[in-house]
This record gives structure tokens, sequence and C-alpha cells, in this order.
């Protein structure tokens, strides 16, 4: 039997990830602190370790199991919070990413693959990004993340630790909560649930890449096998509005949405599209989730409490 480790496993993206893996037979491990996950989304079936990815326990695990592939998706994935504290912030994802390293290149057999972000890019302000566009990060979170990939480069330069870098876009789906990266799919339905305004910030037409999770749970168990050494994005190269989003959104809710449009937050990026044709074709995988859909499983996913 196949042997996975997934960090962070207890959250959106790691809890559906380990649900996948365990319905493809593998013996499924969670490392997870539940800071920003839950223990109700961790799979029956997955082996589940309360265990920082800090400390030397979520090491040892790794070292003693020997994992066929570690999915390394545990982070700070708070961008506001990444501003208050940086030292956490670099702690948990730039520290805790190399303890998981080290414990990759101990264990000896385990492929590291590992959950990144378009906030690498900062504002590009570009229609189409590609994987050569520099990375300029704008916040700490994205420096982290930019950090933690080039230690995950030099692993697999000077160790042939077998690697793949996804860089996502905004990921939305079942289980987002709003407290994380791209959130704004959260924060929306949670308003509407709640019956309170939707606030837009800036006049709306800021764009996303808004990539569904499924797709990206799939681009995960595609790694598995391909893209070794390449750092790839996950998205969908559609950008989509903000506004578009809510007014998704209202025609879904059947019921009138109150919009507010607030002042443009300092740090906010204007647009965020990333090119995945070389994804497409190094991973053999493509998003099939139209966001209209995907709203849809999100929305009747929060509001039926379908979780
Ligand atoms: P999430 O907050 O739902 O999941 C993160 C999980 O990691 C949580 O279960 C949390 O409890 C756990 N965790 C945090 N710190 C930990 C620590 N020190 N030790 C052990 N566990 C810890 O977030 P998510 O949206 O599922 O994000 C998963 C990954 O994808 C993250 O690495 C994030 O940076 C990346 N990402 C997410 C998005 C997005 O739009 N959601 C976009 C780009 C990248």
């Amino acid at each position: 039997m196949k042997k996975a480790f997934v960090t962070g496993g207890a959250g959106f993206i790691g809890s559906q990830l380990a649900e996948e893996l365990i319905k493809l037979d593998y013996e499924v491990h969670i490392i997870d602190n539940l800071s920003s996950g839950y223990r109700k989304f961790i799979p029956d079936g997955a082996l589940f370790h309360h265990l920082d990815i800090c400390s030397a326990d979520a090491k040892d695990v790794i070292v003693r199991e020997k994992p066929d592939v570690v999915f390394h998706l545990a982070a700070q994935a708070d961008v506001t919070r990444s501003i208050s504290n940086p030292q956490y912030d670099a702690e948990i994802n730039i520290i805790g990413t190399i303890n998981m390293l080290e414990a990759c290149r101990e264990a000896g057999r385990s492929k590291f693959i590992f959950s990144s972000t378009s906030a690498v890019y900062g504002n590009l302000n570009k229609s189409n990004i590609s994987i050569e566009d520099p990375a300029l990060p704008i916040s700490y979170y994205g420096l982290s993340k930019f950090a933690a990939e080039n230690y995950i480069r030099i692993y697999h330069e000077i160790y042939n630790l077998p690697i793949t870098i996804l860089r996502y876009g905004n990921v939305y789906g079942p289980r987002q909560t709003p407290k994380g990266e791209g959130g704004v799919v959260a924060v929306f339905l949670n308003r509407l649930k709640n019956k309170q305004p939707l606030t837009l910030h800036g006049d709306g037409r800021q764009t996303r890449d808004f990539i569904y999770v499924g797709d990206v749970v799939k681009a995960n168990l595609a790694a598995i096998y391909n893209g070794n050494g390449q750092t790839l994005h996950v998205s969908t190269g559609k950008p989509t509005s903000i506004q578009e989003v809510a007014d998704i959104l209202k025609e879904l809710h059947y019921a009138d949405i109150d919009i507010i449009y607030s002042n443009s937050r300092p740090g906010d990026i204007e647009h965020s599209c990333l090119n995945n044709e070389h994804t497409i074709h190094v991973l053999e995988w493509l998003p099939e989730m139209d966001m209209k859909s995907g709203l849809k499983a999100a929305y009747n996913a929060i509001n039926n409490d379908l979780f």
C-alpha cells in the first residue's frame, strides 16, 4: 500500500486532498495543529498526528513512516496576519517547511509536493502571468512562501529530492473559511448566509484567477508522478472580476443582495491571472469546473452545512 502524508490535512484544501488519496487506497497520515483547520474535516480512515510542522515529533513521524509522498500544505496562509506578525509567518512557512524537507531527506524516498501561491508575484499587474515572470512579493506571506520555494529548489538540487512546487490561483469551494488566502468567495458566502451586504473594495473590477478546490486536488494527485523539479501554476488562466463573483452569487441567492463599495485596501493586488499552459502539458491535467458550477457547490455546502 502506498503511503502519503498531508500536512495541513485538517484544512480547506488538505482535507479534500486526503479524502481523494483514501479513495485511491493510500495509507493517509495527516499532520495538523488545528490552528485554522478542523477535526471534523479529517476524513475517516486517515491517521491523524496532532502536531506542529515545526516540531521534532512531526519530523520524526515522517522519518519513521517513510512515505512515498508528502503534500506540504500546512501554512500560515493569512496575508493580513503575515503583515502584523511577520516572525510567526516566517516560523511556520519557512522554518516549518525546512523541518518537513529535512524529514523527507532523512526518510530518503518521499516526493515533496508544495502548495505555493500567486502571492509570490506581488502586484505584477499583468493580465497573464507566466512562470518566468519575476517574483516580487508585496506581503510577508508571499515572501515566506517564495523563500520556502527556494529552500525546496535547493534541496532538489543538492540532495536530488523529488519535488514539485504548485503555485495556486485563488482557490475556492466547499469548506473554505474567510480566514485564509483568497478568501473573498468565503467572505461573500458567509455574509450572504448571515443576511449581510457584500462589501467590495474599490470598484469591483479587480480580477483574480479563481480555481475550484477539486481541480487543485487533481493537480496535486497528478504531481505524484509528473512534474519533478518543476514549479507550476495551478489556475484556470482566466480572469474573473470580484464584481462577476458577486453577480453570480446574486443569481444563486434568489433574494436581493446589497453591495457596498468601499475604499480599496493598501497592498491589494489589482489583477492576477496565471498562465496554465505549461501545467496542462506537464501534469496532463485540466481544470474542469466552471465558475458558476463551482460557486453553486460552495454556496450549497455552506447553506446546507455540508462539510
Ligand atoms: P487552511 O488554513 O484551511 O489550511 C491550512 C492547514 O494547516 C490548517 O488545517 C491548519 O490548522 C494547518 N496548520 C497551520 N499551521 C500549522 C502548523 N504550524 N503545524 C501544523 N499544521 C498547521 O488553508 P488552505 O486554504 O487549505 O491552504 C492550504 C495551502 O494552500 C496553504 O499552504 C496555502 O498557503 C496554500 N494556498 C491556498 C490558497 C487559497 O486560495 N486557499 C491559494 C494559494 C495557496
